[in-house]
């Protein structure tokens, strides 16, 4: 339904869902009602725009690294009350953003979108866990993202069996794309800079669309030269035969096609 090529970089890549999602939606008044991506789109700021702009479920896992290694608490052993806007750690004290008051409020929100919560430091001297949460430090800090609160909507759609059914359509998109590279032969592109690469791909994306809805069309046994996706694969390669060929490696294009089955990468 869409394309939209990108360098081979992976943050560009993430970000041209919002460029596909929005055109399409523009174009056509088609939004999808869930994404399903891997962890490279759980990063707190798409699931911030997901969930909070576009109300889109976001049926991907959530990119973390809160978790520690190093047998010290990790921040999901910090309970949040929303309410009072504090976490409360293992022994029972609160971390807060703003322990005073300021004659101009502050947001506290870094660069980074996060606001610092910290805990006392009268709290922590005292307390009989701290080699457990903070043996380096003379308080503890716990980070929370701006779009916290979608990131734990990801969480909490990961744990339903719409998530698992989810994932299971995924590998039926992606099987698409190896199809493409594989049988379409678009592992290489031959168009130069990411205008090349976005018709080369539109095309290919069109031939296979053309060819799955030929098959699905014609019963079992019964397909003609004209109907079957010959005729399209043999215009793609007609398209493509331009001398021109590519020396360094060609943009990474993405598609999303369906309001259904949204992915990093969909045809
Ligand atoms: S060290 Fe401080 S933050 Fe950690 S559990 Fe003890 S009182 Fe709470």
């Amino acid at each position: 339904m869409d394309v939209e090529a990108t360098p081979a970089n992976r943050s560009q890549e993430v970000e041209s869902t919002r460029t596909m999602i929005d055109r399409v939606e523009h174009q056509r008044d088609l939004k999808p009602r869930r994404l399903v991506g891997d962890t490279a789109y759980g990063t707190a700021a798409l699931l911030g725009w997901m969930v909070e702009q576009k109300h889109i479920e976001p049926h991907v896992s959530v990119w973390d690294k809160t978790t520690r290694k190093d047998n010290t608490f990790s921040r999901s052993e910090f309970i949040w009350n929303e309410q009072a806007n504090e976490y409360r750690c293992p022994a029972g004290n609160a971390l807060r953003s703003d322990w005073r008051p300021f004659r101009n409020p502050r947001t506290h929100v870094t660069k980074a979108d996060t606001i610092v919560y910290r805990a006392s430091q009268m709290d922590c001297d005292g307390c009989s866990m701290k080699d457990r949460c903070c043996p380096n430090t003379q308080f503890r800090k716990v980070v929370r993202s701006v779009h916290e609160a979608a990131r734990d909507e990801a969480r909490r759609i990961a744990a339903t069996p719409e998530y698992k059914q989810s994932r299971r359509q995924r590998k039926k998109v992606e099987m698409l794309f190896a199809h493409l590279k594989r049988i379409l032969k678009l592992d290489r592109l031959r168009l130069r800079g990411p205008s090349g690469a976005h018709d080369e791909f539109l095309m290919a994306a069109t031939a296979q669309n053309l060819r799955r809805m030929a098959k699905w069309l014609t019963p079992e046994g019964k397909q003609t030269p004209i109907a079957s996706g010959h005729s399209a694969v043999s215009s793609l390669q007609v398209y493509s035969t331009p001398a021109r060929t590519r020396r360094r490696a060609p943009p990474s294009p993405r598609t999303w096609a369906g309001v259904e089955q949204t992915s990093r990468r969909s045809a």
